[in-house]
C-alpha cells in the first residue's frame, strides 16, 4: 500500500455523534469543552446537533439523523476531506438498527487517519493536545497507482 500525506487546517472541522443513551454525556463534554470548539467549525448528526445547540450554545451545521442516514454524510465527508475530527459516542449496551453504518463510519475513519475519540476521557485528552490548534499532516492510503493500473493509464 502507497500512502499520501493530507494536512487539517488549524482550524478543525469536528464532527459530533452521540447515541441517544450517550447524548447527556455528550452535551456535559461539549460544555465543558465549549471555549475550545467554538474555534473550529463543528458538524453533527441531526438530533445530536440540535441538542447540543440547545445545551451547550454552539453553532452546529446539522446533518441528516444518524438512522436515517446522517452517519453515512459523515462517512461521506470524511472521505472528501471535509472532517477531520471524529467525536463519536456510541452506546456500548444497545443494538441500534444502523449499526452497519456506525461500523462504516468508524472504518472510514480508520481508512482516512482521522483523529477518533469513542468515550469522555479520549475525547478530553485531544482536546488537551497542542496538535489541535495546528495544521496536522497525517497519512492516508493512496489509490493514484491502483486506479492507474486498473485504467491502463
Ligand atoms: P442523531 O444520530 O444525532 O440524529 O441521533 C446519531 C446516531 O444515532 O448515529
Amino acid at each position: 500500500m502507497q500512502y499520501k500525506k493530507i494536512t487539517s487546517p488549524q482550524r478543525k472541522n469536528i464532527a459530533l455523534v452521540a447515541h441517544d443513551n450517550r447524548k447527556p454525556a455528550m452535551i456535559d463534554w461539549c460544555r465543558r469543552h465549549g471555549d475550545r470548539l467554538r474555534q473550529h467549525n463543528l458538524y453533527a448528526t441531526g438530533t445530536t446537533g440540535a441538542r447540543v445547540e440547545a445545551a451547550a450554545g454552539l453553532t452546529i451545521d446539522k446533518l441528516i439523523s444518524g438512522p436515517m442516514g446522517g452517519d453515512q454524510q459523515l462517512g461521506a465527508m470524511i472521505s472528501e476531506g471535509r472532517v477531520d475530527l471524529l467525536i463519536f459516542f456510541w452506546d456500548p449496551f444497545e443494538p441500534l438498527p444502523h449499526d452497519p453504518d456506525v461500523k462504516a463510519l468508524l472504518r472510514i475513519a480508520a481508512v482516512w487517519n482521522i483523529p477518533v475519540a469513542c468515550n469522555q476521557s479520549t475525547a478530553d485528552m485531544l482536546m488537551a493536545s497542542p496538535l489541535l490548534e495546528q495544521a496536522y499532516t497525517r497519512e492516508v492510503p493512496d489509490y493514484t497507482g491502483y486506479l492507474a493500473r486498473r485504467t491502463g493509464d
